[in-house]
């Protein structure tokens, strides 16, 4: 049993109280190797931003949980020596079950997310409860997120054929009932690179695919709901064209990518929404650098050639996001 503390991590109560009276978000980026960690500690630093670090089901399975639990501690120490103490947390993404929320929260998680929200209404609720009522009774007060409504896309062990937005008639009785700490939405965000389907999309003067707009009327409605109370967006990234440009030109083929574009999130990230969570183009960002190495540099072996440069690019897109799109820079 390790409490988060023991590790100097923080959970997110404090953080999203700041986050939404500063009217920015906190990013919420997924790792499972050391180049992630590295890129997202060394961007976190040097614009001075909180972060949530996520890790999935499928990253534990691919890193194995110690490891990661250890390589968050290891990001702590490195915050410190780089100059700059930001605050940490350790968060489980898209947690399905009690039991995998309980061996997080035992092991140093300071934050689960419990997903019921493929469950009924009732179900979703009962479940969440389950998972804040272990959650809050530790000695060190683990925050909980939980989800209503449904994101479509493909995401590790997530996957969904169609989104369903959430209803905001149920966000005050899910919110009362399970005591949970921050409530993930659908409002339009969807998991992956492809986020839309052309069919739902216009086209640009050069060919690009045009997503439909989030629907920010549903967010207005659940924030008069629950005022102040923090929101989650999952399925936040962009997919910058020009990676996918890199990816193509590369030999990669990533047909009918579309993502949520930054003036949106930019939006969002001034009201009640105070988690973003980006995957997709960090996958991308280190995708197209690593292609770029293997065409141009064809007798390169060394896997530090090719995942370095990934890593840099990946730092470069995360400083970006914080200053640009989230407004989590300076925060800390
Ligand atoms: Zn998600």
């Amino acid at each position: 049993m390790t409490s988060y503390t023991e590790l100097g991590l923080v959970n997110t109560v404090e953080l999203f109280k700041k986050a939404i009276s500063g009217r920015y978000a906190i990013p919420a980026y997924n790792f499972n190797n050391l180049e992630q960690i590295q890129a997202i500690i060394q961007a976190c630093v040097e614009t001075k931003s909180p972060v949530i670090l996520q890790v999935s089901s499928g990253a534990r399975k691919y890193a194995n949980s110690t490891l990661l639990r250890n390589m968050a501690r290891g990001a702590v120490e490195y915050a410190h020596e780089l100059g700059c103490d930001i605050p940490i947390v350790l968060h489980l993404d898209h947690g399905d079950t009690l039991e995998l929320c309980k061996d997080c929260i035992e092991s140093g998680f300071s934050s689960v997310m419990i997903d019921g929200s493929h469950h009924s209404f009732e179900e979703n609720i009962a479940l969440t409860k389950k998972v804040c009522e272990f959650a809050h009774s530790q000695k060190d007060y683990v925050s909980v997120e939980g989800e209503l409504g449904i994101l479509a896309g493909v995401e590790d062990d997530v996957s969904s054929e169609h989104s369903h937005y959430t209803q905001p008639e149920e966000v005050i009785e899910f919110v009362n009932k399970t005591k949970v700490d921050s409530l993930a939405i659908s409002i339009g965000t969807s998991h992956g690179r492809a986020k839309f389907k052309p069919e739902q999309c216009t086209r640009d003067v050069n060919g690009i695919l045009v997503p439909p707009p989030l629907r920010f009327d549903i967010l207005e409605e659940i924030e008069k709901k629950i005022p102040g109370f923090p929101i989650v967006l999952h399925g936040s990234s962009s997919v910058p064209i020009d990676y996918v440009h890199i990816i193509e030109k590369y030999g990669g083929k990533l047909t009918d990518s579309v993502g949520i574009p930054e003036e949106q999130l930019r939006k969002a990230a001034k009201s009640a929404v105070c988690k973003i969570n980006i995957d997709s183009d960090g996958r991308l960002a280190m995708t197209a650098m690593i292609r770029k190495v293997f065409s141009e540099v064809p007798d390169e072996f060394d896997p530090r050639k090719y995942l370095g440069p990934a890593r840099d690019e990946l730092k470069k897109l995360y400083m970006h996001k914080n200053q640009n799109v989230l407004g989590s820079a300076g925060q800390v």
